[in-house]
């Protein structure tokens, strides 16, 4: 099985993690830009983080054989801090930079008139920039948020198969097939969305442009539970290649939009991912 988990923030998770991920067959992700728990009081702080996303977090990655490649903004949450904010007029020259192949997340947490501004102003970096975006749907009232999520995306103008709408459930999944957006899915231990409930899903609404990921932030949650939600599905009767477009052929569409995927850097990557079962050469020159 080969594993591109395309929403996971890594900065919160252990080496361990990075093992583990590597031997159920992670081979690729995605880190999109979040808050860091503690709220941040100044443009630095941002923009430190985002270097350690371009750089380090990359260079820690590809030591355990794993593509990384992360998403940049200002998250919904600090979007309500006016000495956040401020860092909107740095994201363009983050948005320029290998690696960085979306914009997100943004979206809504508590949906102010300051998340609203912001999120509308991302969605036209993103379109001056040509890249897709990631947006984050609210844990609280997530059906209103959701509708007007979708209102905010229509009327950027971008095309909604360069948007993906995530952390979706029973309740708005339909709502975001019927937009043409891709819809995601988090795959928690315990709250929002398990595996067994991912396959219901699969089951009723298909498997295109649906992305599944293990959101592994600094609340409880488990970095393979895409492997987990793989496992679920073959249990369920879908086919290897069934799982292969879920976990490895769609997270490459979506984020191939912005052009900047670089799968092939790694030895034999671009032939075959059979290349890579029980590889240990990758990992044989780790400290
Ligand atoms: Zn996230």
């Amino acid at each position: 099985m080969r594993i591109f988990d395309p929403h996971i923030h890594m900065t919160s998770r252990t080496t361990d993690d990075y093992e583990t991920m590597f031997e159920v067959g992670v081979r690729a992700l995605v880190e999109p830009a979040f808050w860091l728990g503690q709220p941040r009081t100044t443009v630095g702080s941002f923009t430190d983080y985002f270097d350690a996303l371009i750089g380090w977090e990359r260079f820690r990655a590809a030591q355990f054989g794993i593509r990384h490649h992360c998403t940049i903004a200002l998250n919904p949450k600090e979007a309500n801090d006016p000495r956040c904010a401020v860092v909107l007029d740095v994201l363009p020259r983050y948005l320029a930079k290998d690696g960085v192949v979306a914009v997100g997340e943004v979206g809504y947490d508590s949906m102010t008139p300051a998340e609203d501004d912001a999120f509308a102003r991302q969605m036209e970096l993103a379109i001056e920039h040509d890249l897709p975006v990631l947006v984050h749907t609210p844990h609280r009232d997530k059906l209103a948020g959701t509708h007007r999520t979708l209102a905010v995306v229509e009327e950027s103008g971008i095309a909604p198969e360069r948007v993906v709408v995530d952390h979706l459930n029973e309740m708005t999944v339909e709502l975001v097939k019927e937009s043409g957006c891709w819809m995601g899915f988090s795959i928690y231990p315990d709250t929002k969305m398990d595996e067994l409930r991912m396959v219901t899903i699969l089951q009723e609404y298909g498997t295109d442009q649906v992305l599944v990921n293990s959101a592994a932030d600094w609340g409880r949650s488990d970095p393979l539970k895409t492997y987990r939600t793989g496992q679920q599905m073959l249990e369920a009767g879908f086919t290897e290649d069934e799982v292969d477009k879920v976990l490895w052929r769609n997270p490459v569409d979506f984020y191939g939009q912005s052009g900047r995927l670089a799968l092939d850097e790694l030895p034999g990557f671009a032939s075959s991912a059979d290349t890579f079962a029980g590889n240990s050469v990758l990992r044989g020159g780790r400290q």
